[in-house]
């Protein structure tokens, strides 16, 4: 176990394949550059063309590659690393970086060797939010806090951005559904209206594409995270090392058939409400159908997120940007005066509304005594 705990170390699985990534001017290693999408140094400024690598994801997995993970490709010279502190664990590249934990900030990050099994992306979302404009985001962000601290602005910095891809899995499917269902249609109006009720059944395909599962457990119970990441899957580009290099990405921990199970669940959803509409009805009793499914297809993708953190009176908030359309979301504090000044709102509200009843009770007690 090797612990890695400078934010400046770069480990190399594999040195001969990381020569290569080295900048051919002054040799430092070459990071990943939004704003080229090439390679670039940061020492020297010399960029590094990559286009001639671009290349579209393909057609992903089958189902029988991840149940069985026959045909299926395996992520090659890379390691695992595992935070020491919240248990994140991260696919280590010879062009990618460990330094410290993006989720937790903890720089006990250690190398685990179970890689083996573990399929190769089939396509990753490449940033397109450079960290000098995710940092504007974020002074942006702060700046519009409603109900924070006065003193917010200038005691809040921004502790750094770690560039972290996220792994998805996105799903393409045929389905195929035989319903039946009750159907219920209203005629007349007023006091005249009736529903009657129809059996009817049919066929129904819905061919789906791109239906996205967050594929880390971690972050799929996280509504910040959840909120933060819509991406566009379309510009999905083939897996290749280079777009990982100065970046870290996490592993996935939700793999294939658990992802697709929650797939399944969705599609159903879309399948429903598909009959229904279909079916036109007002109302609508039980509908039973079993959908079928083919040529299901399975893109492991790696999609980009910004991520940094605050501190303001020892508390640490999260902020993250979404690094292909800039979104933010994060946690802010909240004033104590703004609160006791709402809470002072409330109280008068309630009592005054607690004193006109008393009157009114009070008048319907004289009138009582009459
Ligand atoms: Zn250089
Ligand atoms: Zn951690």
């Amino acid at each position: 176990m090797e612990n890695v705990n400078t934010a400046a170390t770069v480990i190399n699985p594999n040195s001969e394949s990381a020569d290569n990534r080295k900048c051919p001017s002054c040799g430092a290693t070459l990071k990943f550059d939004p704003a080229t999408g090439g390679l670039s140094c940061e020492f020297c400024g010399r960029s590094v063309d990559i286009h001639q690598q671009i290349q579209p994801p393909g057609v992903g997995y089958s189902l029988e590659d991840l149940n069985t993970h026959a045909g299926a490709h395996y992520l090659q010279q890379a390691k695992i690393v595992c935070c020491a502190t919240c248990g994140g664990k991260f696919i280590l590249t010879a062009q990618s970086i460990a330094a410290n934990c993006p989720y937790c900030g903890s720089n006990s990050l250690n190398e685990t060797d179970d890689v083996t099994g573990m399929l190769e992306p089939t396509g990753v979302l490449p940033f397109k939010i450079s960290k000098d404009e995710a940092t504007k985001i974020f002074e942006n962000w702060i700046a519009k806090q409603r109900f924070s601290p006065a003193d917010l602005l200038t005691k809040a910095r921004a502790a750094g951005f770690v560039g972290v891809y996220v792994p998805y899995w996105v799903f393409d499917a045929n389905t195929y559904s035989a319903y039946s269902g009750k159907f219920g249609y209203t005629y007349g109006s007023g006091d005249d209206e009736y529903t009657k009720w129809e059996t009817r059944s049919g066929v129904f395909k819905l061919d789906v594409k791109g239906e996205t599962i967050i594929a880390s457990q971690r972050l799929a119970g996280d509504s910040m995270w959840n909120s933060v990441s819509e991406f566009n899957m379309n510009l999905m580009r083939k897996y290749d090392p280079d777009l990982l290099a100065g970046f870290v990405a996490e592993r996935y921990s939700i793999d294939g058939p658990a992802a697709w199970l929650t797939a399944k669940d969705r599609i159903r959803g879309k399948i429903k409400i598909g009959i229904i509409n279909r079916e036109s009805a007002d109302r609508v009793g039980e509908i039973k159908f079993e959908p079928e499914y083919s040529n299901v297809r399975a893109k492991y993708c790696l999609a980009p997120v910004w991520v940094t953190s605050f501190k303001y009176n020892d508390q640490v908030y999260q902020v993250l940007v979404n690094g292909q359309s800039g979104e933010v979301r994060g946690r802010s504090p909240k004033s104590m005066r703004f609160l006791l000044r709402i809470l002072m709102i409330i109280g008068i509200v309630m009592g005054g509304l607690l004193t006109m009843r008393m009157i009114m009770y009070f008048i319907a007690w004289i009138m009582q005594m009459r």
